[in-house]
C-alpha cells in the first residue's frame, strides 16, 4: 500500500495551496475531493486580500482580476452617514484562480482523486488518524499518511468523524454562521426609475443590515455584482430572496454567474491539530469574522500549515502544534479580537450602529481595519471612555468598551498559545472563560 506524507480532504482554496506548498518542499501529497473537476471552485469573483495574493507561493495573473474598484463605499444602516475607504482586496475570478492552483498541484506531482465518495478517516485504536478511505469509481481506496488535512470547508467532513478526545470544536452556533448569496448581472450603466443611486466603479456596502450587509458593485460599464450576507439564527430574510428582489428593483439584465453558501464567521478554536489531523480554511473557522472573507485567509493559513509540516526535524505532533502556534501568532489572535467585536456589533440594533457610525466611534479607520481583519488599537476605540462623558448613550459605549477589553485579552491570550494547546488545560480554561463573556452580549 502506498504511503503519503500528507493526504488532504478537499481540493478547495485551502487544500490546493497546502498541497502546493508541501509538494514544493518535497513531500508526497494526495488530494481527495467529492466533486468533479469542472465543479470545483466558485463560479463568481471574491474579494481576496492583495497581501495574500502577492505571496510568492500563490501569486495572481491580471486575467484573474475581474474588476478594480475605486474603493469601498460604506453606507450606515439608516443611511445617515457614508464613508469612502481604500480597499486592499483584489476582486478575483475564483474559477480561474482555482484552475491555476490545480494545475500547479499537478505540475508538482500531486496526486488527485476527484469524484470520490464516502471519504472517512482511517482511525487507529488510539484514535489517531492514519489516512483516508473513500470510494473511487465504485472501488474502495485507502491512502495512508503521516498527516491528514481537513480542508473540506464548513462541512468539516473529517473533523466531524474524529473521536471526542481529539478536542476539535465541531458544533457552531447558528449565529456564528453567515449566509451569503451573490449574482453578477448584465446592466446598461443605468438603474431603473427612482431606485437607489449606484456609484460607478465603487464597491458599495450597506452596513449593519440583518447582522451583515448587502452590496452592489458596478464592475464595468455593462456588468454589476449584487449580493448580501446575513447572520443565521435570527430569522433575517434569506439573501437568496432579497438579492433577486434588488436585482429586479435595479432593473438589471441577464444573470451571468453567481451562487451562495454559508460561511463560519466565528474565529478559530485553539485546537487546529490533533491525532494526526490538521484543520485549514473554513473547516478551521478561519474567515475574517467582521467581513466573512475566508478565501484569502484559507490560503494564508495553508501556507502557515505547510511551513510547519515541512520542519522535518520535528516529530509530527510538534509540527502540528507549531502550525497552531504560528497561525494564532500571525493572524488568528487578531481575528479572535474581531470576532468579539462582531458579536458585540451584531447585538446592537441598526439605530445604535448608525449612531456609532455618525459619531465617528465606528469611523473610517475602525471600518477599514475590521473589514480587512487588521488589528489596530484605533484612536476612536481607545478614547471611548473619554468620549463617553460627552455623550448621552453611555450604556452603549460601556458595552463596546467591555467588548474591546475582552477582545484585547483574548488576542493576547491566543498570541501566547502554548505548544500543544490541549495539554495546557489551565490555558484552555482561561480561553473558554474569556469567550463565555461574549455569549452573554445582548
Ligand atoms: C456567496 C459567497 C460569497 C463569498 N465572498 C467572499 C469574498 O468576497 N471573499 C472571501 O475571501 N471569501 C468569500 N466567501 C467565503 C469563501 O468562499 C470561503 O471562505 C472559502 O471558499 C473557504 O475555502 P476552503 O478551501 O476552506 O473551503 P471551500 O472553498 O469550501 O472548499 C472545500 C472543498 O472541500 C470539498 N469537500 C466537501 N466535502 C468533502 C468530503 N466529504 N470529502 C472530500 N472533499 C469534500 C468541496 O467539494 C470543496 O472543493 C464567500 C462565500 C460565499 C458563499
Amino acid at each position: 500500500m502506498l504511503k503519503y506524507d500528507l493526504v488532504i480532504a478537499g481540493a478547495g482554496y485551502a487544500g490546493l495551496v497546502l498541497a502546493m506548498k508541501c509538494l514544493s518542499g518535497g513531500m508526497k501529497v494526495a488530494v481527495v475531493d467529492i466533486k468533479a473537476e469542472g465543479d470545483l471552485g466558485h463560479d463568481w469573483s471574491d474579494s481576496v486580500e492583495r497581501e495574500v495574493l502577492e505571496k510568492r507561493d500563490i501569486g495572481f495573473s491580471e486575467k484573474e482580476i475581474t474588476a478594480k474598484p475605486k474603493g469601498l463605499h460604506i453606507i450606515s444602516p439608516l443611511r445617515s452617514k457614508e464613508f469612502f475607504l481604500d480597499y486592499a482586496y483584489e476582486i478575483v475570478d475564483m474559477k480561474l484562480l482555482h484552475k491555476r492552483l490545480l494545475e500547479k498541484v499537478e505540475e508538482r506531482g500531486g496526486e488527485l482523486h476527484l469524484r470520490a465518495s464516502a471519504v472517512r478517516p482511517i482511525l487507529e485504536s488510539s484514535g489517531r488518524c492514519k489516512g483516508l478511505r473513500f470510494n473511487e469509481n465504485g472501488e474502495p481506496r485507502e491512502l495512508k499518511a503521516d498527516f491528514v488535512a481537513d480542508c473540506t470547508g464548513i462541512k468539516s467532513a473529517i473533523k466531524s468523524l474524529m473521536p471526542r478526545g481529539s478536542g476539535f470544536k465541531i458544533e457552531l452556533s447558528s449565529t456564528d454562521i453567515s449566509k451569503a448569496y451573490r449574482e453578477v448581472r448584465r446592466w446598461n450603466g443605468k438603474t431603473k426609475g427612482n431606485t437607489e443611486k449606484v456609484l460607478a466603479g465603487w464597491l458599495s456596502y450597506h452596513y449593519g443590515i440583518n447582522g451583515g450587509y448587502s452590496w452592489v458593485h458596478p464592475e464595468t460599464d455593462d456588468r454589476i455584482d449584487v449580493g448580501a450576507g446575513i447572520q443565521l439564527g435570527k430569522g433575517y430574510p434569506d439573501p437568496e430572496n432579497t438579492v433577486p428582489e434588488r436585482v429586479k428593483n435595479l432593473g438589471l439584465g441577464e444573470r451571468l454567474r453567481g451562487g451562495g453558501g454559508v460561511i463560519p464567521v466565528s474565529s478559530s478554536h485553539p485546537v487546529l491539530y490533533s491525532h494526526g489531523v490538521l484543520l485549514v480554511g473554513d473547516s478551521a473557522f478561519q474567515a475574517i469574522p467582521t467581513s466573512g472573507c475566508g478565501a484569502g485567509n484559507a490560503m494564508r493559513s495553508a501556507l502557515i500549515a505547510g511551513d510547519a509540516l515541512l520542519r522535518s526535524r520535528l516529530n509530527p505532533d510538534e509540527r502540528g502544534s507549531l502550525y497552531e502556534r504560528l497561525y494564532f501568532q500571525q493572524k488568528g489572535a487578531d481575528l479572535a479580537y474581531y470576532d468579539v467585536l462582531r458579536r458585540r456589533m451584531q447585538s446592537f440594533t441598526p439605530e445604535t450602529l448608525d449612531w456609532l457610525m455618525k459619531k465617528g466611534i465606528l469611523g473610517s479607520r475602525e471600518l477599514y481595519a475590521s473589514i480587512h481583519g487588521l488589528y489596530q488599537n484605533t484612536p476612536a476605540f481607545s478614547t471611548l471612555l473619554k468620549l463617553a462623558y460627552g455623550f448621552t448613550r453611555i450604556d452603549v459605549l460601556l458595552k463596546l468598551k467591555r467588548a474591546l477589553s475582552i477582545g484585547e485579552k483574548l488576542r493576547e491570550h491566543l498570541q501566547n498559545i502554548p505548544y500543544r494547546a490541549k495539554s495546557g488545560e489551565k490555558w484552555l480554561q482561561k480561553y473558554y472563560d474569556l469567550l463565555s463573556e461574549t455569549y452573554h452580549f445582548d
